[in-house]
């Protein structure tokens, strides 16, 4: 079996994990007799400190199901020029919504009030109305880095003061909570809707969940079936959601050394010019100009290890729920090698 560093989605169910989906109790989710899901949902809000929730098959489709809500045909949404809802969602922004994107060159991925304020666009019928911020935490394309939450603060003010909404891609918020030590109560209060992903650090197969006021969730429930998004007996995987929320969220320490483990052998190498910051469990490092990274990620597919070359300069690893110590170990042995 090769060491999968690609991503924290490629992860299987644990042992623990499948026998807690065997023993779900379903139901009809669109009737909202799913009670592992209707369970899920509770205790993501509550954890959250925010009103209601949804569970979605994915993180995409949450995000854009929140785009879709917060917004209408011909609007302007801001994000960071490498947001995952802007360069990964499939163009879905116009797809779903009709709406346009302003992109601002944040700072691994991460932007600032300043920044939102200047880009809103003013009461003018040649411009696009502003209505809408998202913002992700942690950044995927800045290399797992995390926001720090005065700055959030800040960014709330300017869209309260402009009347803008403002959606978190918390695909993985967990990691970021873990790492910082703020608290989910502090995002409930800051943000209109958050997405978070039950598929990458938590080791589900499958799911997210959406997070607003109970009007929001309403509104968001009805979007979600007109996407195809209503699931029926979709508590076996929310089972596995309920059981990560309980047995997964603390372990993301170990993931987080894990990168960082693998961030110093980098470090040591000639063929590394650079590598970002390592906050969680992503590392991005920037190789020298003679380096094809896609050779690179051949190499290191003969050794078995698995990585992915995201730019012609940048390879990715990503720890997670299934990568052991000895894995790491073993990576870091094939890092002095190369
Ligand atoms: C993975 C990811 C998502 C959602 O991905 P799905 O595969 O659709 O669940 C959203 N935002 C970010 C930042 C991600 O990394």
């Amino acid at each position: 079996m090769p060491i999968d560093l690609r991503s924290d989605t490629v992860t299987r169910p644990t042992p623990a994990m499948l026998e807690a989906m065997m023993q779900a109790r379903v139901g009809d989710d669109v009737f909202g007799e799913d009670p592992s899901i209707n369970q899920l949902e509770r205790m993501t809000a509550q954890l959250f400190g925010m009103e209601a929730a949804l569970y979605c098959p994915t993180g995409t489709m949450s995000n854009q199901i929140a785009i879709k809500c917060h917004t209408r045909p011909g609007d302007e949404v801001i994000c960071e020029k490498e947001a995952h809802v802007y360069i990964y969602e499939g163009g879905g922004i116009a797809f779903n919504s009709g709406a346009q994107v302003r992109t601002i060159e944040g700072d691994r991925g991460r932007i600032t009030a300043g920044q939102v304020s200047r880009s809103i666009n003013p009461d003018d019928v040649h411009k696009a109305s502003t209505s809408l911020v998202c913002l992700e935490n942690t950044c995927n394309r800045g290399g797992g880095s995390c926001y720090d939450l005065e700055e959030i603060k800040k960014i709330r003010q300017v869209c309260s003061d402009n009347q803008l909404q403002l959606h978190l891609d918390g695909a993985r918020l967990f990691n970021a909570l873990s790492a910082t030590g703020q608290q989910p109560a502090d995002y409930g209060r800051l943000f209109d809707s958050i997405s978070v992903c039950f598929n990458k650090g938590m080791g589900c197969p499958i799911g997210s969940v959406l997070l607003g006021s109970a009007a929001f969730i309403r509104q968001a429930r009805r979007v979600r079936k007109v996407l195809g998004g209503g699931m029926r007996q979709a508590g076996f995987m929310a089972a596995a959601g309920i059981y990560a929320l309980e047995h997964h969220r603390e372990r993301l320490t170990e993931d987080h050394a894990h990168a960082r483990q693998l961030a110093e052998a980098l470090a040591k190498k000639d063929f590394v010019s650079a590598i970002k910051p390592v906050e969680t469990n992503i590392v991005i490092f920037e190789t020298t100009s003679d380096i094809c990274t896609k050779d690179l990620a051949q190499r290191l597919k003969e050794q078995d290890v698995l990585a992915i070359p995201i730019s012609d300069s940048q390879v990715r690893f990503v720890t997670h729920l299934d990568i052991t110590p000895a894995m790491v170990d073993r990576v870091v042995e094939v890092i002095e090698q190369l």
